[in-house]
């Protein structure tokens, strides 16, 4: 497998750009060569709460510049998902933050708890019974249920906490329904950050650091696969692992190696 010879890449973030606030090393030079050999490249984040101006500010203090179309959450995703199959002006109650709230909103649905045809669920840091109640009576009666993103666990400062796979969880054991899910392992987001590269899954590469949700979802999708180092996986985690990546590397200055070699 031959690095240059793609040039279209979806690219997953954190482990893969940056660890919390501190850019991994190669950073700028992987983004500047990038731009140096006209590769197209997408940003792709299961984190549904951040807007796309918080990850442009992120990444320019991180001394690099990228546009708001290389940039792809999945409350955006779902969004425009939502907006391909849903009739205009449908109803929608939204459990979440201002990422998928914004999304939501600026594709001019409805935002109501009172008899919507969709609920959409991302992380929400403020949950409250109330909302889960709101959520569940709805779905009961007929709402369609979307998840932003499976990821159970959520990252913090001080330790492992609640992601929104747990919050899909609980609304799935309440109404023994479970949700259409937009974020990576699942197809959506990558069939949408093909269309923003106009490309197909032949000539493009998703580079990530989670084997099951990065790397098995491009397989699902069946697009090419590069694993790095700079994140959740070890090498041994990864030679032990059922989901086989295209490639791995250490980090961000062999895949910039790759993207020269001829
Ligand atoms: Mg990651």
């Amino acid at each position: 497998m031959k690095i240059s010879n793609y040039r279209n890449l979806i690219i997953d973030m954190d482990g893969v750009l940056w660890r919390g606030n501190t850019a991994l090393p190669g950073l700028e030079e992987f983004v500047a060569t990038i731009r140096n050999t006209k590769t197209r490249m997408v940003l792709a984040t299961n984190n549904s709460s951040s807007t796309v101006d918080q990850y442009i500010s992120k990444l320019k203090r991180m001394g690099v510049h990228v546009n708001p179309e290389e940039i792809l959450t999945s409350a955006q995703a779902t969004s425009s998902y939502l907006y391909k199959i849903a009739p205009k002006r449908s109803r929608v109650f939204v459990i979440g933050g201002d990422g998928i709230t914004n999304a939501i909103r600026d594709h001019e649905f409805v935002l109501t708890e009172d008899d919507p045809d969709y609920v959409v669920i991302g992380i929400d840091k403020k949950i409250t019974w109330e909302k889960l109640n709101t959520a569940v009576m709805n779905i009961r009666a007929g709402a369609k249920f979307i998840g932003t993103n499976p990821d159970t666990t959520y990252p913090t400062e001080n330790g492992i906490g609640v992601g929104n796979g747990a919050i899909l969880a609980a609304v799935k054991a309440a109404t023994g329904i479970s949700p259409l899910v937009i974020g990576k392992p699942e197809t959506p987001i990558y069939e949408q950050a093909l269309q923003r590269l106009k490309s197909n899954s032949s000539d493009t590469l998703m580079i990530g650091d989670r084997l099951d949700t990065d790397i098995l979802g491009a397989q699902r999708a069946g697009i090419t696969t590069l694993l790095v180092l700079t994140g959740v996986t070890t090498l041994e985690m990864s030679k032990a692992s059922v989901v086989q990546p295209d490639l791995v590397l250490t980090g961000l200055p062999d895949i910039t190696s790759g993207l020269l070699a001829v």
